[in-house]
């Protein structure tokens, strides 16, 4: 095997990061793009004229509402029981 000079290895090693790490900042930056770009108020507008089927809850939500679990005194989310911080805001729920 032939020897790897130091600049090379710097090289290689750049490359590598790049292509491991780059896939990954590349699907966060869509997911917080999609994020900024959903409108849940015009979804549950459209919903309540008909336009669109509402959105079910989600299955937190249904997990939430039937343990009885406690509410977040900071945002209001309904949050599991037993849970310690609000899976919202991320308060701590005492
Ligand atoms: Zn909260």
């Amino acid at each position: 095997m032939a020897q790897v000079g130091t600049f090379e290895l710097a090289v290689r090693l750049g490359v590598a990061t790049v292509a491991v790490v780059g896939p990954t900042l590349l699907f966060l930056g869509l997911w917080r793009l999609l994020l900024w770009l959903r409108d849940d108020e015009l979804v549950k507008a459209l919903a309540e004229r008909g336009v669109v089927e509402a959105p079910a809850p989600s299955p937190v939500d249904v997990l939430a509402g039937a343990s009885g679990g406690s509410e977040c005194g900071t945002c209001g989310t309904v949050n599991v029981r037993g849970a310690d911080v609000c899976r919202e805001c991320f308060s701590s729920l005492e």
